[in-house]
């Protein structure tokens, strides 16, 4: 299956594109491993990517488009794959489709996980980490030290990353609805379109996605 996984920050995406390919067979393709390949491999289009990434710019869409079209040709893509993090805005969507086009290779299923944006700010804002460790990591709700503001682990200072303050994951998910939301409409009139509820257990939410494709 050829499938491209969408979704808000926080809705746990990068996890459930791991497991839900593992589940497949298929391989878990996601921009931000193909930056690091092509880099790491000196590619000509990895050399390119890193010229912006070095320069502090966003990696222009051809170059992109260009590293995926290349991911997907490999040998373990062509049963299927699974792609998470691209596209993130229509043009993207569009500069896709020509190229899965240019290949002949057609999308089977795009998969949107829907979360309340209220539940988002609550999970990501709540989370604490270990000054002495980042796996050690707590949430103010759910997974409370014994003390507050202390690891139970090794005694370490808590504290919440930039990323994870309220305002921050507000304005990405403000950024998401303006930008990126509007792909699923676009996958949803070419009957595409999966969307799957992402509240819930790793698990659960698994098993909703794995439901929706197996639904066609
Ligand atoms: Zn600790």
């Amino acid at each position: 299956m050829r499938i491209v996984l969408v979704g808000p920050p926080g809705a746990g995406k990068g996890t459930q594109a791991k497991v839900v390919a593992a589940r497949l067979g298929i391989p878990a393709i996601s921009t931000g491993d193909i930056f690091r390949a092509n880099v790491a491999a000196g590619t000509e289009l990895g050399v390119q990517a890193k010229r912006y990434m070095d320069a502090g710019r966003l990696v222009p869409d051809e170059v992109t488009i260009g590293l995926i079209r290349d991911r997907f040709t490999e040998p373990d893509a062509e049963g299927g794959f699974l792609l998470d993090g691209f596209p993130r805005n229509v043009p993207q969507a569009e500069a896709l489709e020509a190229m899965l086009t240019g290949i002949s290779v057609k999308l089977d299923r795009v998969v949107e996980l829907k979360v309340d944006n209220d539940e988002v700010v609550r999970r990501i804002a709540g989370r604490r980490l270990c000054r002495n460790d980042s796996g050690h990591i707590f949430h103010v709700d759910s997974r409370p030290p014994a003390v507050a503001g202390i690891c139970d682990i090794c005694g370490g200072e808590l504290y919440q990353r930039d990323d994870d303050r309220e305002e921050t994951v507000r304005e990405r998910l403000r950024v998401y609805e303006a930008e990126t939301a509007p792909i699923v409409g676009f996958y949803a009139e070419r009957g595409l379109l999966a969307s799957v509820d992402a509240m819930g257990t790793l698990d659960e939410v698994t098993a909703r996605i794995i439901g929706a494709l197996a639904d066609d």
